[in-house]
């Protein structure tokens, strides 16, 4: 098997009826890119930035971030890069950053809530990101996001980062695409809406999941309604990815499921276009995927998110159509 994966690393990830899906690594840091080159990876899909700010005794500075952002751009040889802006809060702290004590972290002052907050902070981290676009095939995401306010106010102080660089003379890209992390259920269900403002959607079910089913991803007692097939989930993911195509936009996945070989079938009928993973599922996954029939998928997943009741029922289903 190590022998047929090695084979797959320069190997496009194609169906067996011919469509070409989106095989990327997730990432914490530039150290990950032997990783990410060792396992053929054909792009970075979620570039968790927050490691930068807990690896540092205080606020990187927009020199540190750009020459990180810089790095893994260039690593990547003109693959795309999907840098995520920073996500501290819930389960991840700043030594130098005092949050106030909250009841429910996960439900409280985080990620891009902070940003919006902190925006000196935020606009440090959007002028190096602008600075470093130069460098290859940049992609912003925002995480989560819950309203479009949020998502219009963080684009409008790219915008106007942007637009100060350029007047200083500075170089910055324009072929930028900018994007936001699906992971809280009202994005989820107002995808139509959010698809006509951004250029795509990257669907973080590590939080999708907890959320959705009102159960913390860290705690162990209530891990049994932590359920990535639950006919709910899926139907959300069905709807996040139509509302992307209908917009001719794409959706990716950068959370756990994305790598997860029961899900991939599934998610592959759904249309997903984009699956982000560690590095070490990539070769693993491309083997799998190069055996399914996106029309037969189409058929699972449909039959998965109408006629199944239980998460158990659809993976049941699943291994009928795998087999
Ligand atoms: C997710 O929520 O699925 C995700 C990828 O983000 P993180 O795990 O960093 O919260
Ligand atoms: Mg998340």
């Amino acid at each position: 098997q190590k022998a047929e994966w090695e084979k797959l690393k320069h190997a496009e990830t194609v169906t067996t009826d011919g469509k070409h899906i989106e095989l990327a690594a997730n990432i914490g840091t530039p150290k990950d890119l032997d990783g990410v080159r060792n396992n053929g990876a054909e792009a970075i899909g979620l570039y968790r930035t927050e490691f930068l700010y807990m690896d540092s005794p205080d606020f990187p500075t927009e020199e540190d971030q750009y020459k990180a952002y810089k790095a893994v751009l260039e690593g990547m040889d003109g693959k795309p890069v999907v840098v995520r802006t920073m996500d501290i809060g819930g389960d991840k702290e700043l030594p130098y950053l005092t949050l106030p004590h909250e009841m429910n972290p996960f439900l409280g002052y985080r990620a891009i809530r902070i940003c919006l907050a902190e925006d000196e902070m935020f606009r440090t981290q959007l002028r190096a990101l602008l600075r470093a676009s130069v460098h290859g095939p940049l992609r912003i995401m925002f995480p989560m996001i819950a309203t479009l306010q949020e998502f219009r106010e963080a684009k409008a102080l790219l915008e106007d980062e942007k637009a100060k660089l350029t007047a200083e003379g500075i170089a910055v890209s324009d072929e930028i695409q900018v994007g936001i992390m699906i992971e809280i259920p009202a994005a989820a269900v107002i995808a139509d809406k959010f698809a006509k403002e951004v250029d795509f959607f990257s669907v973080g079910t590590n939080d999708l999941i907890q959320y959705t089913m009102a159960a913390d991803r860290m705690n162990e007692r209530v891990s049994y309604l932590y359920q990535p097939y639950n006919p709910a989930i899926l139907r959300l993911l069905k709807n996040v990815i139509d509302a992307a195509h209908a917009e001719g936009k794409w959706a990716g996945m950068c959370g756990e499921m994305a790598g997860d070989q029961t899900a991939v079938p599934l998610l592959v009928g759904l249309g997903l276009d984009e699956f982000s993973m560690s590095a070490t599922s990539i070769l693993k996954t491309r083997s799998l995927m190069k055996r399914l029939d996106t029309t037969k998928m189409a058929e699972l997943a449909e039959k998965a998110i109408n006629d199944c009741d239980t998460a158990d029922e659809v993976v049941a289903l699943v291994e009928q159509y795998t087999k």
